[in-house]
């Protein structure tokens, strides 16, 4: 340590006395250089839709593993027409979003890079990732009907397709048809059944409803407590979130007023939706971006999806928690999620024509 001392002492005393600033700064630079390149933290920037409260014990326990910092832009909306803005200036190098619909915005604007990894193929079933890599799916959540515990009895509704059901009239709330959860619903309908048995079963739908659609989720399942209606369309996580709320009580009771229902489990499956992530295609920390994927694909990130959330794993040997096996094993629709944004436009076209 000393040796080098006196080495860089005597470099600069011979630049000093040759009078050579170039020479001296030149150097000064490598030396300030090399520090920086191997002092620099290890980094990841993350573009996030996903609320901080949900994400940030992921990211937590990914640095105590890597020593890779996560730093975590959050936002409710706005992120792909700011990544387009920044363009190659951008400091995101992950996205991470809710929804197909999402995820794919990114892919069709060119945002997001092929991913080759053996970590994330072993990982994710082929129908839950992009046929380019571009985006994987990290949790699942299934689209289910929310029906009254005591208006509806058991067994009484058992395929998406009853919804059209005229014995239904007046009984069926759900939120607005053009909200994505809606519009991917339908487009695994028209993937099933056609788009002018689709487009009947929207119809039908509209005819039977209770009130005009409003409201989230979450508001359906208050409208069924308050007897506005007896039948309505959810995700499966807002059931958790719903029956565990210490900071809404009221909404514990309206997860007891309903009782739960997977669709087609004789037929095709339920419709499931994913949240996932994909890594940007100007990501300056690239290998940190896949890295914190992949993690998010292990054993540990995926029971945190389950405990937290209420969402079910991906990978298949990660079994979902207590709380969401308690709610019933289900059979999914394992349409490919990607067929679900292909065939959004014409959903969104559906949805327009018949006023859902
Ligand atoms: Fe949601």
């Amino acid at each position: 340590m000393l040796g080098s001392i006196t080495l860089i002492i005597n470099i600069l005393e011979s630049f000093v006395m040759k009078k050579n600033l170039v020479k001296f700064l030149v150097f000064f630079g490598l030396v300030f250089g090399f520090y920086e390149s191997v002092y620099a933290k290890s980094e990841v920037n993350v573009y996030s839709y996903r609320q901080p409260i949900l994400i940030n014990p992921f990211f937590e326990e990914f640095t105590k593993l890597t020593g890779i910092e996560v730093n975590v832009l959050h936002a409710k909306k706005g992120l792909l027409e700011r990544v387009l803005a920044e363009g190659s200036n951008t400091q995101a190098d992950l996205i991470l979003t809710v929804d197909i619909a999402r995820l794919s915005q990114f892919v069709q604007n060119d945002l997001l890079m092929e991913i080759n990894s053996n970590t994330l193929t072993e990982n994710i079933p082929s129908y839950l990732r992009d046929s380019n890599n571009k985006w994987f799916a990290l949790s699942k959540r299934a689209r289910v009907l929310a029906v009254s515990k005591e208006r509806v009895a058991e067994d009484s509704i058992k395929n998406i397709e009853d919804l059209a059901d005229s014995k239904w009239k007046g009984k069926i709330c759900t939120r607005p048809g053009s909200h994505d959860y809606n519009r991917s619903l339908l487009a695994s309908i028209i993937a099933a059944n056609g788009e002018v048995k689709a487009e009947e079963w929207a119809s039908n739908l509209v005819a039977n409803l209770a009130r005009k659609p409003e409201g989230n989720d979450r508001a359906q399942a208050k409208a069924i407590h308050e007897g506005v209606c007896d039948i309505a369309v959810m995700n499966t996580y807002y059931f958790g979130k719903m029956k565990f709320n210490e900071k809404n009580p009221e909404q514990k009771e309206w997860a007891e007023s309903i009782n739960i229902v997977f669709t087609n489990q004789d037929n095709r499956g339920n419709h499931i939706n994913v949240a996932g992530g994909g890594v940007v295609k100007y990501a300056k920390n690239k290998a940190n971006a896949i890295a914190l994927l992949e993690f998010l694909t292990q054993s540990e990130a995926q029971t945190l999806y389950a405990t937290m959330n209420y969402e079910y794993p991906v990978n298949p040997s990660v079994s979902p928690s207590e709380e969401l096996n308690s709610w019933g094993e289900f059979k999914e629709d394992k349409l490919p999620v990607e067929r679900l944004a292909e065939l959004a436009p014409t959903a969104q076209k559906i949805i327009d024509r018949v006023g859902w």
